[in-house]
């Protein structure tokens, strides 16, 4: 799903660790260590892998979230109903 996984390694990011979920001025949104290592590389012309938006090391924040999921209204409707269905098979399967 679009949103959970960090652009630079294809990784979903985490709450902890090397891989500590960040954000850049632009608001895009990177594993800690992949922005980190990206920057670094160009020092000086430090920009948003996704944007291009100029940024530098310092502008790497860091998120203190328990997820972020970004979905559209389509995909809401659809969790809903895959919720609704999920609780109707558990309900059967507690008669069995
Ligand atoms: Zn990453
Ligand atoms: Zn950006």
């Amino acid at each position: 799903m679009d949103g959970l996984f960090c652009s630079i390694c294809l990784e979903p990011w985490t709450n902890d660790g090397d891989h500590h979920i960040s954000c850049l001025p632009c608001g895009h949104l990177f594993g800690m260590s992949c922005i980190k290592r990206w920057l670094r590389q160009r020092s000086n012309s430090g920009k948003c892998p996704q944007c291009n938006k100029k940024c530098m090391l310092k502008d790497v924040r860091k998120l203190f979230v328990s997820q972020i999921v970004s979905v559209d209204e389509e995909s809401q409707k659809r969790i809903r109903s895959l919720e609704a269905k999920c609780d109707s098979l558990e309900k059967k399967v507690k008669i069995f």
